[in-house]
């Protein structure tokens, strides 16, 4: 299960979507689909709608939310349309029925594409508000028993301290769920969808999409990124 923000698709931009990091992002995810690897894909929407900072500004949250998940769907429908520019099979299922752009969610329909050599992008979330594409990341990846959650970000890992703030941050190469959630200064990603991995054994590699073909090597079993689960100890690299 690959978690990508929306943020990720704004390539120089502040807001919506650079095609040609979305084709970029495309790029990466066939390097390891031609590893044989099954490959779902939870999007985000922050590059052009949050429903929290909308609700913030007076429009009600859980209308705000659902503008939020169709931000989603635009950009799974971005990515869908770049994997296909580079050869890679793929299917884009929504948790908001809209048939005519994209499938409806159908767990085992999920499974049938990947099993096919499919990749499968997973739009609106959870489909329901007041949740985040993190907690949608978090319960597809349980309910498809995929390995591990991969959560692309800016960074390339988990810091003790903000990385973009304090030049002396140190980044964990493992760290366990218990401490993850413990640490108010470690923003892994949203704190249920934090508990429901801890909850369920569903362990999560945090990484950077675009940094030394990261996704590539994590896929290979290299040292990068941090991986987060209820086994590993916390240690710093
Ligand atoms: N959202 C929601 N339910 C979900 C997933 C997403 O209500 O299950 C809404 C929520 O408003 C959120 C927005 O969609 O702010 C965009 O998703 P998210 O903030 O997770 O995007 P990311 O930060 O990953 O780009």
């Amino acid at each position: 299960m690959l978690k990508i923000g929306g943020e990720s698709l704004l390539g120089d931009r502040e807001y919506g979507i650079d095609p040609k990091a979305v084709l970029l992002m495309a790029e990466k995810i066939k390097t390891i689909y031609a590893k044989d690897v099954q490959i779902a894909i939870v999007i985000g929407g922050g590059n052009i709608f949050r429903g929290l900072s909308a609700s913030k500004n007076g429009i009600d949250r859980a209308t705000a939310d659902y503008m939020g998940m169709l931000a989603t769907v635009m950009n799974g429908l971005a990515l869908q349309d770049a994997l296909e520019k580079v050869g890679v099979p793929v299917r884009i299922q929504s948790a908001l029925q809209m048939p005519t752009v994209a499938e409806n969610f159908i767990r085992s329909r999920a499974i049938h594409h990947m099993e096919k050599g499919r990749v499968v992008i997973l739009a609106a979330g959870t489909g329901m508000p007041y949740v985040t594409t993190d907690s949608g990341a978090a319960l597809h990846a349980l309910e498809l028993h995929c390995d591990v959650l991969m959560k692309a970000t800016k960074v390339d890992g988990i810091y003790d301290k903000d990385p973009m703030i304090y030049a002396d941050a140190k980044r964990f190469k493992t760290i366990n769920f218990k401490n993850a959630i413990e640490m108010e200064e470690v923003q892994v990603m949203d704190t249920a969808a934090l508990a429901m991995c801890k909850e369920n054994n569903m362990p999560i590699m945090v990484f950077n999409l675009f940094d030394n073909g990261q996704l590539e090597k994590a896929i290979d079993g290299k040292d990068i990124g941090t991986y987060v689960s209820n086994e590993a100890p916390t240690v710093l690299v």
